[in-house]
């Protein structure tokens, strides 16, 4: 009998490494390949030596021992618990001002007045500011992963995109199509889909949904922001993992602003597609919101909030870019599905805060801002470090155990760590053994910046 299980041990581990190894070596990730390797070679021996040796007491004894563990770990593996968290109270929040934005506040130094204006509210932070503001905008020489011929490649595309903000709004068609909000919201979702989303959702608008003034254009800029639209639908669309692997070099950005591209585009179609309907709509594109992309996609169902400030989706992390339609026409909102407990997670993981090269993401408890306990960065010391680069770093999001391909063993390790918070502790162990915990930030750009896609 006990050989019998020593041998069914021997096969099932041996082809849990060999998916691993096969799963690393496809990722090129070289020092979890050769931990892979050489576990499976140790593993395969050791059952080798429990399956010939079983009439030895002594490794007999051993031999019982580890498959107790085995099963008691297979046990704990599969319980569902964890202690109940206090919700976010978003009672009080208070609406974030656009022109707090780290670009609002960088496009001042272009406009005198609305300058003047800000400083003499927020003196505390115009010589910080200014400094800034003195340096290179992204994308123009002087910057660390600054390239002649590849970075117009992403800063075209921003321009695309500026020049597209002119879309999100327009006419409702005359009289409206007959519908129910389940049936419309279904079109919709596989509307998104089929142009290309990883995921979206709906949610109901809240006030702290939505900017107080905004202060991203002079043309605009301190104007109160008026939107009744009472649904939201929002685009997720998944970034390509290798590129976003070269943070803080070059194809970062160039990811991103391909991103932000694909997900203006189908938040464009949509909401012209509402318009059609007879529906008043709007799509809120990079550089052209009026509202918050993470809490509306947290409140769509799409995922948690991570510590790094962004949306965690259950299967591709934080290596997403979101887009989001507004509109009168009312949307069916699913049911809440399954926690996938990211956000504990991400209290004992911290590995973005401590790889990140500004030290924006905080290390210790959710800290309060707006009135309500929720993580966010310290944006002045990011936005400086992108300054000084070039690019929008996105190093948090390379590094974080999240960021991996939906494949079989990933799958396996995302349900493992939606279970208890043993397995979390024991999923980071192994993430930090395989991928290593601090990451070497790149110095230069790789050869070919466009050649991973
Ligand atoms: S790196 Fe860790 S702490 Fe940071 S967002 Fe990802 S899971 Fe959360
Ligand atoms: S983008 Fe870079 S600088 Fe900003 S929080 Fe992430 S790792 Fe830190």
């Amino acid at each position: 009998m006990l050989t019998l299980i020593n041998l069914a041990v021997l096969a099932l581990s041996t082809l849990f490494f060999i998916i691993l190894l096969a799963a690393s070596l496809v990722e090129r990730e070289w020092r979890a390949s050769t931990i892979a390797f050489f576990s499976m070679l140790g593993n395969a021996g050791l059952w080798t030596v429990f399956y010939i040796y079983t009439e030895i007491k002594f490794i007999n004894i051993i031999n019982i021992l580890a498959l107790g563990f085995l099963v008691l770990i297979a046990v704990i593996s599969l319980v569902k618990y964890f202690p109940r968290r206090e919700a976010r109270d978003t009672s009080h929040i208070i609406q974030y001002d656009e022109r707090d934005n780290m670009f609002s506040r960088n496009n001042l130094k272009n406009n005198p007045e609305q300058a003047r204006q800000y400083y003499e509210n927020h003196p505390e932070k115009e010589e910080g500011d200014r400094k800034l503001q003195e340096k290179p905008n992204i994308g123009e020489p002087g910057h660390t992963f600054y390239d002649p011929l590849y970075s117009p490649v992403f800063d075209a595309a921003f321009t695309y995109l500026n020049r597209t903000r002119q879309v999100s709004e327009g006419e409702k068609a005359p009289g409206t199509v007959e519908t129910t909000p389940g049936e419309v919201t279904g079109v919709i979702k596989q509307l998104a889909r089929y142009y290309g989303a990883a995921d979206v959702g709906v949610t109901r608008i809240k006030p702290y949904h939505i900017y107080s003034h905004a202060g991203r254009h002079s043309e605009n800029w301190g104007l109160p922001v008026k939107l009744d639209h009472t649904y939201a639908v929002v685009i997720m669309v998944a970034m390509d993992i290798d590129m976003i692997k070269t943070a803080p070099s070059l194809p970062v950005i160039m990811e991103s602003a391909r991103h932000y591209v694909e997900s203006a585009k189908i938040a464009h179609i949509i909401a012209e597609y509402i318009r059609g309907l007879g529906y008043r709509a709007r799509s809120h594109t990079d550089g052209n919101y009026q509202v918050l992309c993470a809490p509306l996609a947290v409140d769509a169902g799409l995922g948690e909030l991570g510590r790094m400030g962004l949306l965690m989706h259950p299967v591709h992390g934080p290596c997403v870019r979101l887009s989001v339609v507004t509109t009168e026409l009312e949307l069916a909102i699913e049911k809440p599905g399954t926690a996938h407990h990211i956000e504990e997670f991400c209290e004992i993981c911290k590995k973005c805060a401590h790889n990140c090269p500004s030290k924006s993401i905080p290390q210790e408890e959710e800290p309060q801002s707006r009135g309500c306990r929720h993580w966010s960065i310290d944006q002045e010391k990011c936005f400086a470090f992108w300054k000084n680069i070039g690019t929008d770093c996105a190093f948090c999001i390379a590094v974080c155990p999240y960021t991996k391909p939906d494949t079989l063993i990933h799958k396996l390790v995302r349900f493992y760590i939606s279970r208890n918070p043993i397995n979390q502790r024991i999923a980071l162990f192994f993430d930090d053994l395989l991928y290593g915990r601090k990451k070497k930030l790149p110095t230069a750009n790789p050869p070919q910046p466009l050649s991973r896609h």
